[in-house]
């Protein structure tokens, strides 16, 4: 452990004696957040000793809109009150800057959070359930000696220490190295770039419960406004496929410019890149499960993480326990299979369905925004999506004309 790692026990006190890295845990968790919070909440809440180990500190600073959709919201631990910064109730579309449409929903969408606030309430709820916290524990390996000791492996910190486990879940977000050891292997890597902008109460008013959705000048490219008005602030992004830094760096300066923000100054500017799997990666790689941005668990077209995150942490710690209590290499391999099937049977067919529409979007955005703004159903199935009560591969399953629609838009 490194000089100032913090070990915060069940209570959720410090606590100065003991050695958490002491004996063989059933779980190890890697990364604290939505992905390994929801892992170590699994497998705590069924009794067994869980270590989380993260390298920051939280509350941590993560680039990231914080968007909150309703499959979001119906993964969290019962029980768990989102810390919201506000509640969507519209939607303003543009074609890079042009033809600006509002459309309002008179039921919430979606809501917005800060994620270093969310993020520790994930945290808090794990230790609640009874998982050892240990922060300021950067991982640097996984081994899993088949010969030696079958039953487990070592997770090593930078600082030369080691843990022990009987199932390992790594959920270290989208430069893993766990998914390095697992051999995750991706089919598209976007580059993500945000500012926090603070606004005076007057501004950040005027964007209270509505959001901007910008369809961008680059292929498959979008920018967004995402207003956490309970601190006067907004969060302005874009998203492009990776490999022209310098147009995507551009085109969210033009869209700050454009929305009348430029004058006011970042308290931070990030960027991040994001990463989906391809279809054939493995989520496991003997007794150590991947989940979240780490297995590259993310929606294609949106790359909307966080629901997938805590759905693929909430299995993955659900799997690991099984995993940890496998005495034999077969019974590992059984379980592990469980767990990717499980994923593939939900998040895989979502991911198939976000690919199909990021295709068609990346060629035709002008037909998307059109649908959207203009044709009752489209908005309707969007916002449905977004509410949680239906998914884009349900869409292009149901409707003939989502179907032709993305046909269209792909020739
Ligand atoms: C610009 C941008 C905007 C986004 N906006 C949204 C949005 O609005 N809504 C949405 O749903 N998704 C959004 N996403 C995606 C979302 O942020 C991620 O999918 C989500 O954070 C994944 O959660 P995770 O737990 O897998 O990984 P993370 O949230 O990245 O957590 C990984 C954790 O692992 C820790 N860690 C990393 N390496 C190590 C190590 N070696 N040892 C120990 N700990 C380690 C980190 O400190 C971190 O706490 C956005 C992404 C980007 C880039």
């Amino acid at each position: 452990m490194e000089p100032d790692a913090t070990v915060t026990d069940a209570v959720g006190e410090p606590d100065a004696t003991a050695d958490p890295l002491d004996g063989v845990w059933d779980v190890v968790v890697v990364g604290a957040g939505p992905a390994g919070s929801s892992a170590a909440h699994a497998a705590a809440t069924q009794g067994r000793r869980v270590l989380l180990l993260d390298k920051a500190e939280h509350p941590r600073y993560k680039t990231c809109g914080g968007g909150i959709i309703g499959p979001s919201r119906d993964s969290l631990p019962p029980g768990f009150r989102i810390p919201f910064q506000d509640r969507v109730h519209a939607v303003t579309f543009a074609l890079n800057g042009r033809f600006t449409r509002t459309r309002r929903s008179p039921r919430m969408l979606f809501g917005l959070v800060n994620r270093a606030e969310f993020d520790l309430r994930l945290v808090e709820a794990a230790v609640a359930a009874g998982a050892v916290l240990v922060t300021g524990a950067t991982v640097t390996g996984v081994d899993q000696q088949p010969g030696e000791d079958r039953r487990t492996v070592v997770v090593t910190l930078a600082d030369g220490r080691s843990v022990r486990a009987r199932a390992v879940v790594g959920a270290d977000g989208s430069a893993s190295r766990i998914g390095r050891h697992v051999g995750v292997t991706f089919r598209q890597i976007d580059l993500g770039l945000e500012a926090e902008i603070p606004v005076p109460e007057r501004v950040a008013r005027a964007w209270a419960g509505r959001i901007h959705l910008d369809w961008g000048p680059l292929p498959g490219s979008y920018g967004w406004v995402f207003p956490k008005t309970e601190t006067n602030s907004l969060t302005v992004g874009v998203i492009s496929a990776r490999g022209d830094g310098e147009r995507t760096k551009r085109y969210l300066a033009d869209y700050i410019a454009r929305l009348g923000l430029a004058g006011f100054t970042p308290s931070v500017e990030s960027g991040h890149l994001t990463r989906c799997r391809a279809e054939e990666s493995p989520l496991s790689r003997g007794r150590v499960l991947v989940a979240g941005d780490a297995a590259g668990l993310l929606e294609p077209w949106t790359r909307e993480g966080i629901s997938y995150a805590l759905r693929s942490g909430r299995l993955a710690g659900e799997w690991a326990v099984q995993v940890a209590e496998a005495g034999s290499p077969v019974e590992v391999r059984r379980q592990a299979l469980n767990y990717a099937f499980a994923i593939k049977a939900g998040l895989g067919v979502e991911m198939r369905a976000g690919q199909l529409m990021l295709e068609a979007f990346e060629r035709r955005p002008h037909l998307f925004h059109a649908a959207v703004c203009l044709v009752g159903p489209a908005w309707r199935a969007f916002a449905q999506t977004t509410q949680g009560h239906t998914t884009f591969a349900q869409v292009l399953r149901q409707h003939a004309a989502a179907r032709r629609l993305a046909a269209l838009a792909s020739r």
